[in-house]
């Protein structure tokens, strides 16, 4: 195919030229949900914490659920290593490492979360270290968690927008409403895993539930003629 003839040349200052056809195509993942399980309810079914269930859906603020899950994280004096021993024993869900590694074959990956590094790095190791983009906790020297620090507000769409600057174009993919704006932002957006009610309040996205499912909606998503 002549790529070079085809399509509507953009003209970037100083005097450089891009065809838009040639464009890389970038594969921005959710991660809990996507690919590794809810991190606070297997931490909570792993520790038997039960108070550490309780996620957006319970408390919508998520300064006071984080507030929350910090205070429990003191009384039960679990620091930053037991925790990540805790979730060293977690696995991502099945089929996602494979699934990752056939995407990264075909696009450029990129995860964006609403995690915290400290705490998906065991899982992030089983998932052969993707680039990561998420929060960190505030860690003292005696390795107890005191605090959060947000990356920015929206970030996954963030993201996505200072990715378009570049002129990458951009497939993305999750679970939750978290993901809705990265979803809209991105060239195509696709729902994996969702909850019936926000497949149903965003129609606009295709809605799929299996790893095999979501292969074709990338490779239907891409502007490349790739195969399975
Ligand atoms: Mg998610």
């Amino acid at each position: 195919m002549d790529c070079a003839a085809r399509g509507k040349p953009v003209d970037l200052p100083p005097r450089v030229t891009v065809h838009l056809e040639l464009f890389v195509e970038l594969a921005c993942l959710d991660l809990e949900g996507v690919l590794i399980p809810e991190i606070w309810i297997a931490f909570a079914e792993k520790t038997g914490i039960d108070e550490l269930k309780a996620t957006t859906r319970d408390i919508p603020d998520y300064d006071v659920l984080m507030t929350q899950r910090l205070r429990i994280l003191r009384e039960h004096k679990l620091g930053i290593h037991e925790i990540q021993e805790v979730i060293a024993g977690l696995k991502p869900l099945e089929g996602a490492r494979e699934f990752v590694d056939w995407l990264r074959e075909r696009f450029q990956v990129m995860i964006l979360s609403d995690t915290f590094y400290e705490f998906s790095q065991p899982l992030m190791r089983q998932l052969g270290w993707p680039t990561l983009f998420c929060h960190r906790l505030e860690v003292d020297e005696e390795g107890r968690v005191v605090g959060y620090t947000l990356r920015q507000k929206d970030p996954k769409r963030q993201t996505v927008l200072a990715l378009k600057t570049l002129y990458y174009r951009i497939i993305a993919a999750g679970d939750s409403y978290n993901d809705t704006t990265m979803l809209k932002e991105a060239d195509a957006g696709i729902l994996f895993h969702a909850p019936d009610n926000v497949i149903r309040e965003f129609p606009q996205f295709p809605a799929v539930h299996s790893y095999e499912d979501l292969k074709r909606e990338f490779i239907k998503a891409s502007n490349r003629d790739l195969s399975l």
